[in-house]
């Protein structure tokens, strides 16, 4: 120590500096042995500092040693000032009443030369890092577990600033492209701008209103639609004022895929559901084992149960076979399945009040949770059975009705027919003069008593032949016969026809060589009957022509019976061949005729193996076509 009163000032304040100064300091000697530490140092580590070990050297001391800070020091006590990395420094290792706390601390080591410039001490003082450290540990171990946390989720997250620029984000599908959103907006990464300004709207939103939003948007990426659901918070820097904002984003493409879907589905499942509760048949699933799974409301309704009600019943609770009956018939029908795939027939049912019933059934075999299943539709026949079967016995009564008819009236002809022809001789007698002279109105009388006998006459013969040609008697003598000759044959008859009436008639000479095969007498009353009907349905002053035609393709022959007179109507073309049917009565009763020459025409061309059929123009007239079988 020296005199210099300054000196001993400067001792004096540096004591008083070294006892009051907020940091721990502790002086060594040259050889890193402690010589002093301040009070402060005793608060910051919570030990006196006489609690150290008695040989404690800073130079081999463990602790630092042990954490690479002795190099650093050693420079100190070389003569260098330095400061040492922190530290994490546990002081109750050393104090020999095992106190005192752990601090993260750097020593700042600053050596103290005499006047020869030789190292005397050195100087410590701990700047306390603990707060420092802690906290930033704190914040790396809160970054740690969030990295942690987004490494295995899909959520996109970012973080924008108030211009909506990227400053931040995690999106495992970009990758290292990440890097490239950085800086950039929405504007700028989206294809499509509207998307883009729907997502800035949102942002700027929260911006304004400080307020989170969620929604979800549609953008376009790569051209594909995609889903997101976006939640943007905003972002507040220390002093409570919006910054920025951060959003999670988290794609519900395949979510919502899979619920459009999904109700696509169940929609499609209550379709099939109110169909087969629409429809009119029962319809019934049954199991392997002969348990009814399912049923619907008209199978319900059909065999007198309740909504449901058949559903967990053994299937031989809806038909009355008795059980060996009912085995060989699910076999059948098991054999029938393997071999078509599907049984249709009848059944014999039962409803629940023991009423029995017939149905219709087609069953097919299914395949539900990989066992096979029946389904069975019905539908109740009993009804249409009943009236098939009603109307087969009014069909049967009805023919033989009419057989009974065919044959009173072909009696009845033949008994009309005898007395008509003895009245037809007698008068022909009388004009004759067999009784002796007559007078003129004597004669008058008996020709009108001649024209009405023939009129008679030809009404039974038509009668007669209907009935006939009804009740199937007709006997047929089919040989080829040319056509030329029935033509040749009807001409004498219709001419005289004809010509009372003023109607031209043509008859074509047709080729000797087109032969049918037909019987002639039946030709020849067919053609007599068409061409009279077409005098007679002609005003005078009109034509009536006949054609032959050779179809060798159809192997037919046919003849055309053409006129112009009056026409029939379209509507009435059909019913012309019933038996009785007359187009215009008022114009048959003066002209003659039953209404049956026609019905009797075509049985007889079809009887040959022929057709007749006809096409009319009202007030332009008609035609007849005869078709028979070519020889
Ligand atoms: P009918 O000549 O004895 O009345 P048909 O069976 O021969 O009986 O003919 C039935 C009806 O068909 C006739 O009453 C007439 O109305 C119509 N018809 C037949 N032929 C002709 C024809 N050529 N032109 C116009 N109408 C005809």
């Amino acid at each position: 120590m020296s005199d210099d009163p300054r000196a001993a000032d400067a001792s004096f304040y540096s004591r008083a500096l070294f006892e009051q100064s907020p940091f721990s300091t502790v002086i060594y000697d040259a050889e890193g042995r402690l010589l002093a530490a301040n009070a402060a140092f005793e608060r910051f580590w919570g030990v006196p500092v006489d609690s150290a070990p008695p040989d404690y050297n800073v130079l081999a001391d463990p602790e630092l040693e042990r954490q690479g800070a002795l190099p650093v020091i050693r420079r100190a006590f070389a003569g260098e000032t330095v400061v040492t990395p922190p530290v994490r420094y546990d002081i109750s290792r050393l104090s020999t009443s095992g106190a005192g706390r752990t601090v993260w601390t750097q020593g700042h080591f600053y050596p103290v030369r005499d006047a020869g410039g030789r190292v005397t001490h050195v100087v410590l003082v701990h700047v306390d890092l603990t707060a420092r450290v802690e906290a930033e540990e704190a914040l790396r171990l809160s970054e740690e577990r969030f990295r942690t946390a987004l490494r295995g989720s899909a959520v996109i997250t970012s973080s924008q600033d108030r211009d909506l620029r990227y400053t931040w984000m995690h999106n495992p599908a970009l990758g290292d492209r990440v890097r490239r959103v950085i800086g950039k907006r929405d504007m700028e990464l989206f294809e499509r701008t509207l998307d883009a300004e729907a997502m800035e709207a949102i942002k700027r939103k929260v911006l304004r209103t400080g307020e989170s939003e969620r929604r979800e948007v549609l953008v376009y990426e790569d051209g594909q639609p995609r889903y997101y659901d976006l939640t943007v918070d905003p972002l507040r820097d220390a002093a409570g004022e919006v910054a920025g904002v951060i959003c999670a984003q988290i794609d519900v493409t395949e979510r919502r895929r899979y619920i459009t879907e999904r109700r696509r589905a169940e929609e499609a499942l209550s379709m099939q559901a109110r169909v087969l509760e629409s429809m009119r048949e029962g319809v019934s699933v049954t199991n392997e084992a002969g348990v009814i799974v399912y049923t619907n409301p008209a199978e319900d309704e059909m065999f007198g149960y309740a909504r449901g009600e058949l559903v967990g019943q053994h299937v031989t609770v809806q038909n009355t076979y008795p059980p060996d009956e009912n085995q060989r018939i699910v076999a059948e029908v098991i054999a029938q399945l393997k071999a078509t795939g599907e049984w249709v027939g009848e059944w014999q049912n039962r409803r629940k009040d023991g009423t029995p019933f017939v149905t219709r059934a087609r069953i097919t075999a299914i395949e539900l949770g990989g066992r096979a299943h029946w389904v069975c539709v019905q539908e109740d026949v009993t009804e249409r059975k009943r009236a098939d079967e009603a109307l087969r016995e009014a069909k049967e009564t009805a023919e033989a009705a009419s057989r009974a008819k065919s044959e009173f009236l072909a009696v009845m002809s033949h008994e009309l027919r005898t007395p008509l022809n003895a009245i037809g001789g007698y008068v022909e007698l009388l004009e004759m003069g067999v009784r002796g002279a007559l007078e003129p109105g004597q004669l008058a009388d008996l020709e009108r008593i001649r024209v009405n006998q023939r009129r008679l006459l030809g009404l039974i013969n038509d009668v007669l032949n209907y009935a006939k040609v009804d009740a199937g008697r007709v006997e047929y003598v089919i040989r080829p016969a040319p056509v030329r000759e029935a033509l040749d044959a009807t001409e004498p008859v219709i001419q005289p026809l004809a010509a009372a009436k003023g109607v031209a008639l043509e008859v074509e000479a047709c080729d000797q060589a087109l032969v049918a095969v037909a019987d002639p007498d039946k030709v020849q009353q067919v053609l007599v009957n068409l061409l009279s009907n077409a005098v007679k349905f002609t005003e005078p002053g009109g034509r009536v022509s006949v054609a032959c035609e050779d179809d060798p393709a159809a192997r037919a022959v046919r003849v055309r019976v053409r006129d112009t007179g009056v026409g029939i109507p379209a509507d009435r073309l059909d019913a012309i061949f019933d038996p009785f049917v007359q187009v215009d009565t008022r114009l048959t009763r003066t002209a003659g005729g039953t209404g049956l020459g026609l019905a009797i025409s075509r049985e007889l061309a079809r009887g040959m193996g022929g057709e007749l059929t006809a096409e009319s123009r009202v007030g332009e007239g008609s035609t007849f076509t005869l078709t028979l079988r070519r020889g």
